[in-house]
């Protein structure tokens, strides 16, 4: 018998400024569950040794993957829902005693969960940016049947390599293109976040009943979503998919339902921890 709890961890290089601890916590203390969640910084140069040692460790349940590690990560990871291919990114690893480390990524269901909430039937979608993030939305607005997607990048061409990788027909257009109208505007950029120049785009041709989607969290009131509430527009911020995805990786560590009913606290804490 051990005298130390289970856990689950995030890590990622940097990682100081991960809230994960923060709401699988507030989780763990709501539900009485005698488990932890930590944040570990590890290197790209550490990620071998990390996953040799934490196999060994009979009370770790898995970690969440963030920045750079989640390409990486899938050399590592047994992968039965084929997110290798669909998505081409995990951001969430679990460990079953004895058998193999199994990879997942539940971004992409985390980014749907406030649109299938709010009923949201588009048919045409913008994402701004061909990174980490992007490759999971772009798979998820795909199980949307979003038929209409353009992705607008630094590179465009990195953009349109997203789009056939994915075997989505969309198109790829340059940052300082005009916005195309849309139903839904997604940020999948790090433009906006503290420290960052903002995402200056024109949101005229955007029609009135149109979304802004920011998955931007720190600030949570990006210049995006001023402009776009600004112009009367519907608004999601980046703690929205980020509770959607923790929720998600959270009942594969702990085996349990997060309270969602305690969103709203839960953000509170968030928002003050800033
Ligand atoms: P990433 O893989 O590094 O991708 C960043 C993207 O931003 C790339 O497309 C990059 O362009 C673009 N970009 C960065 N600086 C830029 C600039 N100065 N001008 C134009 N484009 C620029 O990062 P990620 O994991 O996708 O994360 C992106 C953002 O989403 C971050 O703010 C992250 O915190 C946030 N995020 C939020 C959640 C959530 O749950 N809310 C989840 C994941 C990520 P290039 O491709 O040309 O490099």
């Amino acid at each position: 018998m051990t005298d130390t709890l289970p856990y689950a961890e995030v890590i990622g290089d940097p990682i100081a400024h991960s809230k994960s601890p923060l709401i699988h916590g507030f989780w763990l203390d709501a539900l009485d569950i005698e488990a932890e969640y930590r944040k570990t910084h590890v290197t790209p140069d550490g990620l071998a040794a990390y996953f040799l040692q934490r196999r060994a460790d009979p009370d770790w349940l898995g970690c969440n993957v963030t920045i750079p590690h989640k390409i990486a990560v899938m050399d590592y990871a047994d992968d039965p829902g084929g997110v290798r291919e669909r998505i081409g990114a995990m951001n969430t690893i679990a460990s079953e005693i004895g058998g193999p480390l199994i990879g997942t990524n539940t971004d992409a269901g985390g980014f749907l969960q406030p649109l299938l909430r709010d009923g949201w039937k588009g048919r045409s979608a913008v994402l701004v940016g061909a990174g980490g993030a992007a490759r999971a939305i772009l798979f998820a607005l795909a199980s949307l049947d979003v038929t209409d997607i353009t992705i607008m990048a630094r590179d465009p061409a990195k953009g349109q390599a997203l789009l056939d990788r994915a075997g989505i027909r969309g198109r790829a257009i340059g940052l300082s293109d005009a916005l195309p109208a849309a139903d839904l505007l997604v940020n999948a950029t790090s433009l906006g976040m503290v420290g960052q120049p903002v995402l200056d785009l024109d949101l005229s041709p955007l029609p009135d009943s149109a979304t802004v989607y920011d998955i931007v969290y720190a600030p949570l009131e990006t210049g995006l979503l001023n402009a776009a509430r600004a112009r009367g527009l519907k608004t999601l911020d980046g703690l929205e998919m980020l509770i959607g995805q923790a929720a998600l990786a959270f009942d594969i560590f702990f085996d349990a339902q997060a309270p969602r009913d305690l969103d709203e606290e839960l953000r509170a804490l968030l928002t003050a921890a800033e």
